[in-house]
C-alpha cells in the first residue's frame, strides 16, 4: 500500500510500526458551532482510510480530540452569556450527530482538551527542563531555535520563517517563531492552575499530549486538513519529538482545500456553509459520496452543480442496486447459467474487487475506487435479466455492498420516514419531556434530524418539516 507522506513529500510503501496494528491520530473540531463542509472533509476522508485499513484486517486504533476550550469558544460564551463549557458541549454532541449521519464511525476515543490540562503541564514542564522552552511573566513558549528540524514537514527552514514572520508585538518572546505553550490567565476567561500561575495551555500542546497519552510517543498516522501543515503539525513534531526524544509520527496525510464555487470559502464572503445546511436539502450520504468523487489531496470545488451531478451518481448505483434485489425476488434458478458460468470461472467479479483494492491502495484513490463500482454496476445491468441465477445476482449484490460499505457509501437508498412515523415519534418526544427525560427527547430529536426531519418548538407546539 502506498501513502503520500507529507513529511518526505513523496508516495511511500506504508509498513505500520507495529505489524498488523495501527495507531492514527486525526485533529478534531474546535467546538463552537456547527461543523462546516471544509471540516467534513477531513472527517469523511480520513475515516474511509480507516475503513480500508479495518477491511484489510488492521486493528486501528484512531483518536480525534475535541478542543474545548478556545479564544472562539470563550468570545462565543460571552457573547451569549453562558458559561465556556455550555457552547463547548453543545458543539460536542453536534458534531457526533453530523459524523454519524456522515457515517463517520466514532473514534476510539475523543479526548476532551479541558481534561487533559494536567498532561499538559507535564510535557511543558518536561520541555522547560530538557532546554526547549521557558517561561515569562506567566507565559511558557517553544523555542523553535533550540529544535533544529524545526520546519522538516512545512519544508520551510528557520532563517525564511524568521525572515517572513512579523516583527514580534509581544517582545516577551525570545524569538518571533517561538510559539505559545501557556497562556497567563485573562479577565472573564476560564483558568488553570501551573507552576507558571493560572492559565490555559496553548492550542498545539493539546495534541501532543491527547497522542502521546492515547497511543504512546510514536504514531503510525497523523492526519488532517492541508491547513493545518504550518504551523500546527510542524509545532506538535516539535513538542512531542523534543520532549519524548522519539519520531512522533511515521506518516502524516492532508487533505486538500474546498472551494465554494471557485472561491476559497470565507465569511466575509458570505458563501461559507454548514453540513447541516446542506444536508437540509440534499442528505448526509450525498454529501460523503461527493467528498470521496475526488481525490483527498486534490482541491475540491464545491457548487450546487456538483453536489446534484454527485446525487446523479449515487442514485445510479442505488438504482442498480435496487434492481438487482428485484431480479433477485424473481429469479427462478438457483445454479448458475451456462452464460454465467464462464464468468464464474474467468474470475469476472474478482476483477472488480482487485481493480477497487489497487485504486485505493495507490493513496486511497477514492475517485478512481468509485468508477470502479460504476463499472460493476454496468456490469451487472448488462449481464443480468430475469434468466439470471439467484447465486449469480447474490454474488454481485454482495460485492457491490462490500465495495461500498469501504467508502462508506449507501448502496440502498435510505427510504424517508413515513409522517406517521414522524408523529409517533415526536408524541414519544412531548411525553419525555413531560416525564423530564431531557436526554430521551434529545436523542429523538437528535434521530430525527438525522433523518432529515426538523423540529421547531412554537407556542402552539411542535411543527417538523422535511430538510
Ligand atoms: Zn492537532
Amino acid at each position: 500500500m502506498k501513502i503520500y507522506n507529507t513529511l518526505t513529500n513523496k508516495k511511500e510503501t506504508f509498513t505500520p510500526i507495529e505489524e498488523g496494528k495501527i495507531k492514527m491520530y486525526v485533529c478534531g473540531p474546535t467546538v463552537y458551532n456547527y461543523i462546516h463542509i471544509g471540516n467534513a472533509r477531513p472527517l469523511i476522508v480520513f475515516d474511509t482510510v480507516r475503513k480500508y485499513f479495518e477491511y484489510k484486517n488492521y486493528d486501528v486504533k484512531y483518536v480525534t480530540n475535541f478542543t474545548d476550550v478556545d479564544d472562539k469558544i470563550i468570545k462565543k460564551a460571552n457573547e451569549e452569556g453562558v458559561d465556556f463549557k455550555e457552547i463547548s458541549s453543545k458543539y460536542m454532541k453536534e458534531f457526533l450527530v453530523d459524523s454519524k449521519g456522515l457515517d463517520v464511525k466514532p473514534a476510539t476515543m475523543y479526548p476532551k482538551a479541558t481534561e487533559e490540562i494536567g498532561g499538559m503541564i507535564e510535557m511543558i514542564k518536561t520541555l522547560i527542563e530538557k532546554g526547549y522552552a521557558y517561561e515569562v511573566n506567566g507565559s511558557v513558549y517553544f523555542e523553535t531555535k533550540k529544535f533544529e528540524s524545526y520546519g522538516k514537514l512545512s519544508n520551510k527552514n528557520q532563517e525564511d520563517l524568521e525572515a517572513g514572520a512579523r516583527i514580534a508585538v509581544d517582545t516577551e518572546k525570545r524569538n518571533p517563531m517561538d510559539f505559545v505553550l501557556w497562556k497567563p490567565k485573562k479577565e472573564g476567561e476560564p483558568a488553570w492552575k501551573s507552576p507558571w500561575g493560572e492559565g490555559r495551555p496553548g492550542w498545539h500542546i493539546e495534541c501532543s499530549v491527547m497522542a502521546k497519552k492515547h497511543l504512546g510517543d510514536s504514531i503510525d498516522i497523523h492526519a488532517g486538513g492541508e491547513d493545518l501543515i504550518f504551523p500546527h503539525h510542524e509545532n506538535e513534531i516539535a513538542q512531542s519529538e523534543a520532549a519524548n526524544g522519539k519520531q512522533f509520527s511515521k506518516y502524516w496525510m492532508h487533505n486538500g482545500f474546498i472551494n465554494v464555487d471557485n472561491k476559497k470559502m470565507s465569511k466575509s464572503l458570505g458563501n461559507f456553509f454548514t453540513v447541516r445546511e446542506i444536508v437540509d436539502e440534499f442528505s448526509y450520504d450525498i454529501v460523503r459520496f461527493f467528498m470521496l468523487n475526488a481525490h483527498y489531496r486534490s482541491p475540491i470545488n464545491f457548487s450546487r452543480e456538483l453536489i446534484r451531478a454527485a446525487a446523479n451518481g449515487l442514485e445510479r448505483i442505488q438504482t442498480g442496486r435496487k434492481n438487482l434485489n428485484y431480479l433477485y425476488e424473481d429469479a427462478k434458478m438457483n445454479d448458475y447459467t451456462e452464460k454465467e458460468i464462464v464468468f464464474v470461472n474467468d474470475k469476472e467479479l474478482e476483477k472488480y474487487k482487485h481493480k477497487f483494492e489497487s485504486a485505493m491502495e495507490d493513496d486511497f484513490n477514492t475517485a478512481d475506487a468509485i468508477s470502479v463500482i460504476f463499472e460493476l454496476v454496468k456490469f451487472a445491468n448488462k449481464n443480468t435479466d430475469s434468466d439470471s441465477s439467484k447465486e449469480f445476482i447474490n454474488n454481485i449484490i454482495i460485492l457491490i455492498d462490500e465495495l461500498c460499505g469501504i467508502l462508506g457509501i449507501e448502496s440502498k437508498k435510505k427510504e424517508g420516514l413515513l409522517d406517521e412515523d414522524v408523529n409517533k415519534l415526536i408524541e414519544k418526544r412531548q411525553q419525555a419531556r413531560k416525564d423530564r427525560d431531557f436526554a430521551l427527547a434529545d436523542e429523538i430529536r437528535d434521530e430525527l434530524k438525522e433523518k432529515g426531519i426538523i423540529l421547531e418548538d412554537t407556542r402552539e407546539g411542535v411543527r417538523w418539516h422535511r430538510g
